[in-house]
């Protein structure tokens, strides 16, 4: 490669994708990550792509829509580019509605939808029916259109072969060239955080398991707090946990056991489902607890692309195009409670 006009460090979905938006563009893209693509929170196993409720609407919210609406075309543009299936599907999610309350929230929010979902999803109240539903006090569901889901570690290696496509592997280490983003997760806080009084950003431990039973093209569920994945492989993920402090990143135990008795007790058709896997990573929070993004302030030519926290596969479509816009172009997009200042 002659001259490089970005380096990407980190290669995590937020790393990933940056870099895949950066060579889309025609840039010449080093991606350095010294554990390996995917080795952070980025390869687990959950993947909901979710949207927040349409009410009470602000910037995070707009981006997050944004960035669902992007994502169908970005993964089939990544799986056309390297031939590996990122197992998205749009096949919306369904939660119970628990209570009267929940009922008329339900259908407020469904008016709101129709705004601020720009008429392309909607949310609406359903009857339960079938065996692929949470069990609802009211007999009655919401079914949301807008969210979506992937398979985060196969994702991850979409992303990996529409680059190596494109003549871009991750490489163990690598000198900065030209613009630098530093997409480094939990880990990289440290960094930013140097000659603060506070750090910018803190780790949150999550774990979830992984079963095999086979609901590939049913909608995902909401409902005591988890999310339930039914993958196209064959699986259904089950997350998570959510851990401020703890002592190994990689690390499962009991809690893992207690999310699966909680998915059984919602959903009883996953009785004695084979556990696949169980698995953990660490988020990494901003202390704006939004998504932190834009210049490194204090040292000019570097980036930070971080704080995806709990939807950093939702984020990542917009995440992408907004730093390729800053990196490549100065187009300076990052909505003002997403710079990295917001976290001083
Ligand atoms: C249990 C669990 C469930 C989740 N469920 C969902 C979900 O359903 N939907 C969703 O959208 N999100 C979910 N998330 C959150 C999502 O996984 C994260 O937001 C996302 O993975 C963060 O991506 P990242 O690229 O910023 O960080 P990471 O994936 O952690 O990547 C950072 C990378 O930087 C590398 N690195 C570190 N230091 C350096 C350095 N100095 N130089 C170069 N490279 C470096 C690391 O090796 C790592 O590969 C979940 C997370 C967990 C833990």
């Amino acid at each position: 490669m002659a001259s490089i006009d970005v380096t990407v460090r980190g290669a995590g979905i937020f790393g990933l994708s940056v870099a895949w938006a950066c060579v889309a563009r025609g840039a010449r893209v080093r991606l350095v990550d010294p554990f390996g693509a995917g080795s952070g929170a980025s390869g687990g196993i959950v993947g909901a792509l979710s949207p927040h409720v349409p009410e009470n609407w602000n910037d995070k919210k707009a981006f997050q829509r944004d960035s669902l609406l992007m994502a169908e075309e970005f993964w089939s543009r990544v799986e056309t580019a390297g031939g590996t299936s990122a197992g998205y599907g749009r096949l919306g999610r369904l939660q119970p509605v628990s209570d009267a309350r929940t009922l008329a929230l339900a259908h407020d929010r469904a008016v709101g939808a129709q705004q601020l979902w720009l008429g392309q999803a909607d949310w609406r109240v359903v009857p339960a029916v079938g065996g692929w539903a949470p069990m609802s006090p009211t007999g009655l569901l919401i079914h949301d259109t807008l969210s979506a889901h992937l398979h985060p570690r196969r994702a991850v290696s979409a992303l990996v072969a529409a680059l190596m496509a494109r003549g871009v592997s991750v490489a163990a280490d690598g000198a900065d060239a030209g613009a630098v983003v530093w997409a480094t997760g939990w880990r990289g806080f440290d960094a930013l955080s140097q000659g603060r009084a506070r750090p910018l950003g803190v780790g949150v431990k999550g774990q979830a398991v992984l079963l095999r039973h086979a609901a590939a093209g049913q909608p995902q569920l909401f409902v005591d707090g988890l999310h339930v994945i039914p993958h196209l492989d064959g699986t259904v993920a089950v997350g998570s946990t959510s851990e401020r402090e703890f002592d190994a990143a990689d690390t499962v135990d009991a809690q893992c056991d207690a999310l699966l008795a909680r998915a059984v007790a919602a959903l009883p058709v996953l009785a004695g489902a084979e556990v696949v896997e169980r698995w953990a990573g660490v988020r990494p929070r901003a202390r704006s607890r939004a998504p932190m993004l834009g210049h490194w302030p204090g040292r000019p030519g570097h980036f930070v692309a971080n704080g995806g926290f709990k939807i950093g596969f939702g984020m990542a479509p917009k995440v992408a195009e907004v730093m390729a816009d800053l990196v490549l172009e100065g187009r300076d997009a990052v909505p003002e409670g997403f710079r990295v200042e917001a976290s001083f």
